[in-house]
Formats: C-alpha cells, sequence, structure tokens
C-alpha cells in the first residue's frame, strides 16, 4: 500500500493483475471501465502461451463479460484470437445479477465438455456467483460475511463446482501421464455489501493450490500476491518469459491522494 502498486480492491484491476502477471502502474486498469489499459504491452498469459507454443490449447470459461472483451480481446495482436476456446455467458441484462448462479452452470457445464473432449494445455474458469450474494444483488439479505448464510452457500455451490472440474479433469483418459497445476483464487475480498477499499478483509485473499512444480514452503511461507500466478503458471509449462513481456512501467502522473477521511469509496 501506498507505492506504485497499489490497486483498488475491484474486479477490473484484479482480474487483470492475475491473468497478465503486473500490477496497475503497468496493466493500467484502474476500475471496471478499463480505460487506459496496456493489454498490448502486457497482455493476457494466454496469448504469451501461444507466442511460444503455437500449438498449446488454450480455453476460457466466464460469467463476467470484461474478462473476455477488454482482458483477452486487448490482448490480441491484431485480429489473431489466442482462444481456441471463448465461452461467454452475460448476465441477462433485466435482470442483472439475477441469474448469476444459473450462469455459473453453463460455465461449468462448458469447461466439463472441454476437459472431456479436448486436450487443453490451459484453462481459465470464471464463476460469478459468490461476488453477487457478497454484493446483496441477488438476495438483499447477503453479504461478504461468514454470518451471511446465503454468501456461505453460494461459495459451496462454486465449490462443488469446482469439484466436479477436479473430477473430471482425473477421470482423463491420459491423466496418469498428464502433469496438471491446479490454482485457485479470487480477485479480492468484500466488507458489508462493498468492496474496493484497503481493508484487510477485502484485501487478503486465499490461494489453493496444487501440482508437482510448486514449491509448497514459498507459498505458505511467503505472501503470494495475484501477480504471483502467471510466474507460477510459466514455470509450470516451461516457459521462460521474454523482458519484452513486462518492461518498465511509464512513469507515473504526480496524483495528489485524498486524505484517508476524503477517500471516494467505489
Ligand atoms: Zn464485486
Amino acid at each position: 500500500m501506498g507505492t506504485a502498486t497499489h490497486q483498488p480492491t475491484v474486479s477490473g484491476p484484479g482480474w487483470t493483475s492475475l491473468l497478465t502477471g503486473v500490477w496497475m502502474d503497468r496493466h493500467g486498469v484502474k476500475d471496471n471501465r478499463f480505460i487506459g489499459g496496456r493489454f498490448q504491452t502486457y497482455s493476457h498469459f494466454m496469448r504469451r502461451i501461444k507466442e511460444v507454443q503455437p500449438q498449446a490449447f488454450c480455453a476460457s470459461f466466464t460469467d463476467w463479460p470484461p474478462i473476455h472483451d477488454f482482458i483477452a480481446d486487448g490482448s490480441r495482436k491484431g485480429d489473431v484470437e489466442f482462444l481456441d476456446v471463448k465461452f461467454t455467458r452475460a448476465p441477462d441484462a433485466a435482470r442483472h445479477f439475477v441469474d448469476n448462479p444459473e450462469k455459473d452452470i453453463e460455465v461449468r457445464d462448458a469447461a466439463l465438455k472441454t476437459l472431456s473432449d479436448s486436450d487443453p494445455d490451459a484453462m481459465f474458469v470464471y464463476f460469478g456467483q459468490v461476488d453477487e450474494f457478497g454484493h446483496g444483488a441477488i438476495d438483499s439479505r447477503a453479504s461478504f460475511s461468514p454470518d451471511s448464510s446465503l454468501y456461505l452457500n453460494a461459495i459451496s455451490h462454486v465449490d462443488s463446482h469446482i469439484g466436479e472440474l477436479l473430477r473430471a479433469m482425473r477421470a482423463r483418459p491420459r491423466f496418469a501421464e498428464e502433469d496438471w497445476l491446479v490454482l485457485i483464487t479470487t480477485d479480492h475480498g468484500g466488507r458489508g455489501n462493498k468492496h474496493g477499499g484497503d481493508s484487510d478483509e477485502e484485501r487478503q485473499i486465499w490461494l489453493a493450490a496444487q501440482g508437482a512444480s510448486l514449491i509448497k514452503e514459498k507459498l505458505l511461507n511467503e505472501a503470494t500476491p495475484q501477480t504471483a500466478l502467471v510466474p507460477l503458471i510459466y514455470e509450470h509449462l516451461g516457459i521462460q518469459p521474454k523482458p519484452e513481456w513486462n518492461p518498465e512501467p511509464p512513469p507515473s502522473p504526480i496524483v495528489i491522494e485524498p486524505k484517508p477521511a476524503e477517500a471516494k469509496k467505489p
């Protein structure tokens, strides 16, 4: 906090950091409008995988469309699509947020199909309902709190979706010869019905990780920031990142920070 990499606990900057491996001072995404995103310079990790392993099969599934519309499409070189499967389910505009649990089921089923029909080298799967329940958008009684049974219920639903994906992964005919790295995380926590601020409840998030290439002691004993996931993926795939994938950021303009008491809550 208080440095050039300090960024709000908002999904635009959060998912951009998780998928590009750099902070806001480099990727340029400050909020969910994605204005000023520098995806051509700091690209989605799957575009980088394709750059060095053109035969790799990359698949991405989400019911939060900006992940594809901005982070993935913004990372394309010209019109060249680097995602072999790109499954987007937007919540219906008239029922915004309300049908997120159903969209999560569609996302899960599409990901299950790819796991059984194809040989993916990299997959990304996003489920939206935990965030939406936290906001109280689906049921006004819910909040980002362990005291909210509706919130815990949403977590259980997503947990069972992930369980099905892991079962499908282990049921692959050649699973014994395959070498999978599994990373499960979220992009922010929450407080009440909101997030975006600097509290521990918003900033401290968890990572569940499994894979032979992981160094357990390092993950358990050191802070693992959002930007650490892409390097773990490259290491697992044997990809040596090129220096031009992560150049020095442009000098940041002088920003006069508002006093904490006046800081605007997103
Ligand atoms: Zn949210």
